[in-house]
């Protein structure tokens, strides 16, 4: 950093002392430039460095919203049709209103029902799935959109790089072949990594596909395949991917039976620990390229469960507000918008609302800080 602001400096020097003497057009071409300059830009904006990965609870299906350290976002997956303005209202409340990746996984409406609705309302800078069609009312509403907005479908398959930058990559590990019996394994898999963190999304790969996956998959954090089905999350995977969570999105009483017993089983045999959108609502998990800790709700998990001081575990945290010292706004700890507080700015409080209008802090509009309206 410190020979970066060294360089920028000369730069600036050579700039002032000739710049003024130069032909017009030959001062931009400083070869720093540029460099310097986005480097200053995400400097400035601290919350731009983490990267969030929200699990939105879509009952049974599966919806993942990733802000980017970039500032830029993307959507795999929307869930069924009834979640379309779910995912849209979390989506823009965290200020968002265009989706520059959507990944569709696989063409089963738990994962794409809403896709249409969801490419009406948003801006998309791109849209990605695999070569895998249906008959479904859904994936042809889903095509109308893609081709109503003139949209270029980006194929999906194993070796494709959605995002390459220094730091942070997002690369789909599949669709291997191009045939499969179960459209389940059509699933794009991929592994997404910023600065020391990994993060694996399965779709609804079974264990065929986990196998033909090759490579380092070890991973912080894994969104388990086919909502904990037995056919997936087989034991060898487990351990190649042996993350510290293992997410399961899931909708409570399905009629599928899952996750089952078995799949839970077997990421716990890793170390893995289980965390289900129908026990938790919205999990997100936030990543500052280092350290890993993920939130539902008030409920707070840290990686590293060796060090006492960057863990708070649930039962700490009783009666009382949420407090965003950034926002310096009130929350009650049931408020959907709790999860999305970055971990440095959250605060969980037991001081009276009026002392804490005191001190400046404003309810949440969504919540109300828990009070009647
Ligand atoms: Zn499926
Ligand atoms: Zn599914």
């Amino acid at each position: 950093m410190k020979t970066r602001i060294t360089a920028l400096f000369l730069a600036l020097m050579l700039l002032l002392t000739f710049g003024g003497c130069l032909p017009g057009g030959e001062s931009s071409s400083a070869p720093d430039a540029p460099e310097t300059s986005s480097e200053a830009v995400s400097t400035e904006e601290e919350t731009k460095e983490e990267l969030k990965l929200h699990f939105i609870d879509v009952g049974q299906g599966d919806s993942a919203f990733i802000e980017l350290p970039d500032g830029r976002c993307m959507l795999v997956d929307c869930g069924e049709t009834e979640y379309g303005e779910t995912v849209e209202g979390y989506i823009k409340n965290l200020g968002y209103t265009k989706i520059d990746i959507f990944l569709v996984t696989h063409p089963h409406t738990d994962h794409m029902g809403c896709a249409a609705y969801i490419i009406e309302q948003f801006e998309i800078g791109q849209i990605c799935m695999p070569k895998a069609d249906s008959t479904s009312y859904q994936y042809e509403k889903m095509l109308e959109a893609v081709s109503d907005k003139g949209l270029k479908i980006k194929r999906a398959k194993a070796g494709v790089k959605l995002i390459d930058r220094q730091g942070l990559t997002a690369e789909l590990l599949s669709p291997v072949d191009e045939t499969y019996k179960d459209k389940n394994d059509y699933s794009s898999v991929m592994l997404l990594t910023y600065g020391e963190n990994r993060f694996i999304l399965t779709g609804d790969a079974t264990s065929k596909v986990e196998k033909q996956i090759e490579g380092d998959i070890s991973a912080d954090l894994v969104k388990i395949g086919h909502h904990g089905s037995k056919g997936s999350s087989c034991e060898e995977f487990t351990k190649r991917v042996s993350p510290d969570f293992a997410i399961i999105s899931v909708g409570k009483g399905n009629k599928y039976g899952h996750p089952t017993k078995e799949a839970i089983e077997r990421w716990e045999a890793v170390g893995a620990k289980i965390l289900r959108t129908d026990e938790l609502g919205d999990i997100v998990a936030v990543s500052d390229g280092k350290q890993l800790t993920v939130t539902a709700g008030k409920e707070y998990f840290a990686a590293d469960p060796k060090d006492p001081s960057s863990s708070l575990s649930s039962s700490e945290v009783t009666t009382g507000y949420v407090l965003n010292t950034s926002s310096k706004k009130v929350h009650s700890p049931e408020c959907p918008s709790v999860g999305t507080i970055a971990l440095q700015n959250r605060k969980d409080s037991t001081e009276t609302l009026a002392k804490l209008l005191a001190d400046g802090y404003t309810v949440c509009g969504t919540c109300n800080a828990g009070e009647e309206k």
